[in-house]
């Protein structure tokens, strides 16, 4: 593998169908790329004849390859390429990035997501030792995706490309004492949910990480935009997470 400034080339050395929505792409030829170790690293992802990346999350990392799982929707620059036989093609990936972060005296986690947080949930599961509780909105079937025993919720969207994340998260209920929340999914449903979290659930900073991973409603896709940098700048000009998730937001929409 080549590597320049902070990009990688590699190659899709095997392909698989999970389910109805998802692709497995184990990407080969690795040499030089050091994951973070956090649990919900993303990298971005160039497909080839494109320019514009997607952000895909490292569902595992060996020595050899870097799996990721890509939900194929109806329409979509990646979704298009990984719908069809792409083994054998190079790929960009970037640096890797990750922001799940339980603070150390954490006694449980919530873990809630959409089909294209999946891939960071199952990866948590596995790795973490915290009491675990997972909500996930899909309608393929999975079986064995998360590790045996998972305490998971299903939940169907109202519809095929939607997502009704956030009233499930409004209707949870919280255990009492320090812990975790980690959610992923459709932007719109997001921006509430942190919203709901910091009005009425009143949970600090460091006790909830939200990312909007897409967005449905609007025709425009917004841009694509990295939160490391937005995140790493917003804390050294020592703003709140909220102001800081609203700047990333501002970001993809301008
Ligand atoms: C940190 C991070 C980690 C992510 N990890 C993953 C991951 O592991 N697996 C994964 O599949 N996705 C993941 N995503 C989401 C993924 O980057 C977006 O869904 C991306 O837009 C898909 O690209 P595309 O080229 O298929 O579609 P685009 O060309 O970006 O979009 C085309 C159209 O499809 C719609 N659309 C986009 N995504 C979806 C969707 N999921 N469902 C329904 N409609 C959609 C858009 O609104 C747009 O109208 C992650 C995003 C972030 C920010």
């Amino acid at each position: 593998m080549s590597r320049r400034a902070e990009q990688y080339a590699a190659t899709v050395i095997a392909q698989e169908r999970l389910s109805a929505h998802l692709v497995r792409l184990h990407l080969g030829d690795l040499d030089g790329f050091v994951s973070t170790g956090i649990l919900d690293e993303w990298v971005g992802l160039v497909v080839p004849g494109q320019f514009q990346s997607r952000y895909y999350t490292v569902r595992e990392h060996t020595a050899d390859s870097l799996t990721i799982d890509v939900v194929v929707h109806d329409v979509g620059l990646v979704t298009e390429w990984a719908s069809r036989d792409c083994v054998g093609e190079q790929v960009t990936i970037s640096e890797p990035r990750g922001a799940f972060a339980p603070p150390a005296d954490s006694t449980w986690l919530h873990l809630v997501g959409d089909l294209t947080a999946a891939p960071a949930i199952a990866r948590i599961t596995e790795h973490t030792d915290l009491p675990t509780r997972i909500w996930l909105e899909t309608d393929d079937e999975l079986p064995g995706y998360l590790p045996d025993g998972a305490d998971v919720t299903w939940i169907r969207p109202p519809a095929p490309g939607t997502s009704a994340l956030a009233a499930v998260v409004e209707g949870l209920e919280w255990p009492s004492g320090p812990g975790y929340f980690w959610m992923g999914g459709e932007s719109a449903q997001m921006r509430a949910i942190r919203k709901h979290l910091m009005r009425e659930v009143r949970l600090p900073g460091e006790r909830y990480h939200v990312m909007g991973y897409w967005r449905g409603v609007a025709a425009r896709q917004p841009r694509a935009v990295d939160p490391g940098p937005i995140w790493r700048a917003g804390k050294a000009a020592g703003k709140s997470d909220e102001e800081i998730w609203a700047d990333y937001d501002r970001a993809r929409e301008s």
